[in-house]
C-alpha cells in the first residue's frame, strides 16, 4: 500500500511551493487508496516557531488536505534517532570521529587553498577509537561507500547517478548526542512506513545521503519524485517579489477559494492533456507522478485569478455569502445575508475573487441618500433629474416588479424621451447604486426591491 508524507519544516508559513508538495503527495495517497502522513520536521529548534506550525496546519486544513493519523513531531523523536545511530556503531557502519573543530576548519583551509571540494577526509574512518584521549568528544559518521556509483530512478527526475567518491562520512549524531536531520529524515520515513518520497528537487542530493542510511540499516528504499521547484513570471526563482507568499495570504489578502489554488497548483506542473479546470474529484482518478513535468513551473497571477473566477460561479451561494460578508466592512444581519445571497448569481458572473464580490456588493447596503462618486455625479448632471422623474412616475405606476415590466417602462420612458436605452440607463444607474458600473440595471431594481429603488430616483430626480 502507498505512503506518502507531507515533511515541512516550520520556519515560515505554508507557501505555496509547499503547498504544491503537500497536494502532490495528498493526490498520490489518495488515488492508490493509501496513506497520507504530516511530520513537523520541527529539530531546528532555533528557527521553528508555533505560529508557523499553526500556519502550516491551518493552511492544509483550508486546502482540504487532510491527512491519516497523528501529526509526528520530529523533534520529540531524537530518542529514536540516537538508537538508530548507536545500532549502525555496533554493526560496525558508522563510527566515532575525534577531529576537533580547529582540525576541520584547518581540513577545509587545505582543501580550499588546493581547489579540492570541502569534504571530510575520514581520518577516524579506519583509525583504532582507542587513539582518542579519554572522555573527548566525538560525533557519529556513516560509513559511507566509497567505490562505484548510486542510481535513483526518480519518477520525475528519471535516473540520476552519482559516484560514490563525491560523498563523506556525514554526521549522523552530533557531539552533543543530538541527531542531524539527514539521521532523523530516513528514520522518520522507515517507522512511519513511507513508501514515496515526494517533495522538492532542493532535496535530490539529500537522497544520495539517504540511501546509504537505509541500506546499512537493512532498510526498504523508497521511490522518490523530485518535484521542480516553483518560478517566478521571468523564469527566476520564486521569490517575495513574485508573490512567493503564504497561502494565508491568497485566503485573506487575495480573496481566492481553497479549490482554485489547488486546481492552479496542481496544473502548475501537472498535466493531463491540455485540461485546464480538474477538479479535485478529477485530480484523485487522474494524478500520476509520470505527469509532472522535469522543468521548473512558472507562476502566473492571472491564470490563478481565472481559475478562481470558475471557482467562484461553480460555488454554493451561501458559502460565498459567508467568504464575503466578514469583507463588507460592517457587521451584517441576518436579513442582510439573505439579501446577498439572492444577489450572488448576478454578484459573482464577473468577479475573480471575493472582493471584488463584495465591492459589486455595496450597492445593495448603502443609506439614503447615497453619496455619489464623482463619475455617477457627472451622469446626473444636465436634464438626467428631470428623466429620472419621468422614470419615476413610470415605475411608480407598475402593478408588476419582474424584470419584463421594468424593461418596458424604462423603454417607455426612453422612447417617450426620444433618447436611447442607455440614456436613461446611465442616470438611473448612478441613482441606484451611486457608481458608473453595477450588475445589469434590471437586476439592480429587481435585488432592491420597489420601495428602496423608488426612493433612490427620487433623491436624484427633479
Ligand atoms: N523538511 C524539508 C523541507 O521543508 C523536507 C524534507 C523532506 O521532504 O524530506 O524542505
Amino acid at each position: 500500500p502507498v505512503v506518502t508524507r507531507f515533511a515541512p519544516s516550520p520556519t515560515g508559513f505554508l507557501h505555496i511551493g509547499g503547498a504544491r508538495t503537500a497536494l502532490f503527495n495528498w493526490l498520490f495517497a489518495r488515488r492508490h487508496g493509501g496513506k497520507f502522513l504530516l511530520r513537523i520536521e520541527d529539530t531546528d529548534r532555533a528557527r521553528s516557531t508555533q505560529a508557523a506550525i499553526d500556519a502550516i496546519l491551518d493552511g492544509m486544513r483550508w486546502l482540504g488536505l487532510d491527512w491519516d493519523g497523528e501529526t509526528v513531531f520530529q523533534a520529540e523523536r531524537a530518542a529514536r534517532h540516537a538508537e538508530v545511530a548507536h545500532q549502525l556503531l555496533e554493526s560496525g557502519q558508522a563510527y566515532k570521529c575525534y577531529a576537533s573543530a580547529e582540525e576541520l576548519a584547518a581540513l577545509r583551509e587545505e582543501q580550499r587553498a588546493s581547489g579540492k571540494p570541502l569534504r571530510y577526509d575520514g581520518r577516524w574512518r579506519d583509525r583504532d577509537p582507542g587513539d582518542a584521549p579519554a572522555g573527548a568528544p566525538f560525533v557519529v559518521r556513516l560509513k559511507a561507500p566509497r567505490e562505484g556509483s548510486m542510481t535513483i530512478d526518480d519518477h520525475v527526475q528519471g535516473s540520476v547517478t552519482v559516484q560514490n567518491s563525491e560523498l563523506d562520512d556525514f554526521v549522523l549524531l552530533r557531539s552533543d548526542g543530538s541527531p542531524t536531520y539527514m539521521l532523523a529524515v530516513v528514520v522518520d520515513d522507515h517507522d512511519m512506513g513511507v513508501t514515496h518520497v515526494v517533495r522538492g528537487d532542493d532535496h535530490l542530493n539529500n537522497a544520495f545521503r539517504q540511501i546509504p542510511i537505509m541500506k546499512a540499516m537493512g532498510w526498504d528504499i523508497p521511490e522518490y519524485a523530485h518535484v521542480p521547484l516553483i518560478h517566478g513570471p521571468d523564469g527566476a526563482k520564486m521569490s517575495k517579489r513574485h508573490g512567493a507568499l503564504g497561502v494565508d495570504a491568497y485566503r485573506d489578502e487575495m480573496g481566492i477559494l481553497p479549490e482554485a489554488l489547488c486546481n492552479y497548483l496542481l496544473r502548475l506542473g501537472w498535466g493531463h492533456g491540455d485540461e485546464e479546470i480538474v477538479s479535485r474529484e478529477r485530480a484523485t482518478e487522474l494524478f500520476d507522478l509520470s505527469g509532472v513535468g522535469r522543468s521548473p513551473a512558472r507562476f502566473d497571477l492571472k491564470k490563478l485569478q481565472n481559475l478562481n473566477g470558475h471557482y467562484i460561479r461553480e460555488a454554493d451561494d451561501v458559502r460565498l455569502t459567508e467568504l464575503v460578508a466578514p469583507r463588507m466592512g460592517f457587521v451584517m444581519d441576518d436579513e442582510q445575508r439573505d439579501l446577498m445571497t439572492r444577489a450572488m448569481p448576478v454578484l459573482k458572473t464577473r468577479a475573480a475573487n471575493l472582493d471584488e464580490i463584495a465591492d459589486g456588493a455595496q450597492f445593495l447596503f448603502r443609506t439614503r441618500p447615497l453619496d455619489m462618486d464623482e463619475a455617477a455625479a457627472k451622469l446626473l448632471e444636465g436634464d438626467a433629474p428631470a428623466l429620472l422623474g419621468k422614470v419615476h412616475q413610470a415605475l411608480d405606476a407598475l402593478g408588476n416588479w419582474d424584470s419584463q415590466s421594468l424593461e418596458a417602462a424604462v423603454r417607455g420612458v426612453a422612447d417617450g424621451a426620444g433618447a436611447k436605452l442607455g440614456m436613461v440607463a446611465q442616470p438611473l444607474r448612478a441613482a441606484l447604486v451611486g457608481r458608473k458600473t453595477s450588475p445589469g440595471i434590471f437586476d439592480v431594481l429587481l435585488l432592491l426591491g420597489r420601495e428602496e429603488s423608488l426612493g433612490r430616483i427620487a433623491d436624484q430626480a427633479a
